[in-house]
């Protein structure tokens, strides 16, 4: 049987214990299974690495796949910030994070991630790379805030914004389809920021700030 582009090029990669724990997590427990997708899992590790961020910040972390995927590319002494509304979520993704030996470089902040980033603002805290993956009605309020909270150079980086082909459909107008939409056309337009949206996947918006 023939297999799919994204089961081929899976193929390709060595087993991932870490990231395998994760999922198997996330399948015990019944929680839905929307972590990251593999190829850009391993985008967040790059561009960790490659732009030599030292400070992380994702919003929405389910069960710590993303968060293994940017403490990768981390250095020691890196640190990766993930707000998470659920304890639960939290303490799984903390626990997985740790089990991948990143324990000691990774800080979960549980609530609200609107009122977490505000915390942090206060704080005079300051990322160079940011992975947005939680409610989709915020997007737009978690890329100004990124926005805000970000080193001269830093990267954005967005999962989910074609969210399965709604985006481009006309016929819907539910909140998440209208402020993932907007979000799109923002950040390909706004002159704060340098660029691009991938279509692989569920659609990732990659941007720099300028
Ligand atoms: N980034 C994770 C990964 O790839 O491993 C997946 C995150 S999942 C798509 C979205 C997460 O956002 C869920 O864990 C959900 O509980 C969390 N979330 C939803 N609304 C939130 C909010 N307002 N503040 C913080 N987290 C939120």
């Amino acid at each position: 049987m023939d297999m799919t582009p994204d089961a081929y090029l899976e193929s390709l990669f060595p087993p991932d214990p870490d990231l395998a724990r994760v999922n198997e997590a996330i399948r015990a427990r019944g929680m839905p299974e929307i972590s990251v997708a593999p190829g850009y899992g391993r985008l967040l590790t790059m561009l960790a690495a490659a732009t030599g961020a030292k400070r992380a910040l994702e919003i929405g972390a389910l069960a710590g796949y993303s968060g293994i995927c940017l403490a990768r590319g981390l250095p020691a002494d890196g640190r990766i910030t993930s707000l998470e509304l659920r304890p639960d979520y939290a303490a799984l993704a903390l626990a997985n994070v740790t089990a991948a030996g990143y324990g000691d470089r990774a800080e979960m902040i549980v609530g609200a991630a609107l009122e977490s980033l505000t915390r942090l603002e206060e704080e005079g805290r300051r990322f160079d790379l940011f992975f947005i993956d939680a409610d989709k009605e915020n997007y737009l309020n978690y890329l100004e805030r990124s926005i805000r909270l970000a080193n001269p150079g830093a990267i954005i980086a967005a999962d989910n914004t074609l969210l399965r082909g709604r985006t481009l459909n006309p016929d819907k107008q539910g909140p998440a389809v209208l402020a993932v939409r907007e979000f799109n056309r923002v950040i390909a337009t706004d002159p704060r920021l340098l660029s691009t949206h991938l279509p692989a996947y569920d659609g990732l918006a990659l941007a720099m700030v300028r």
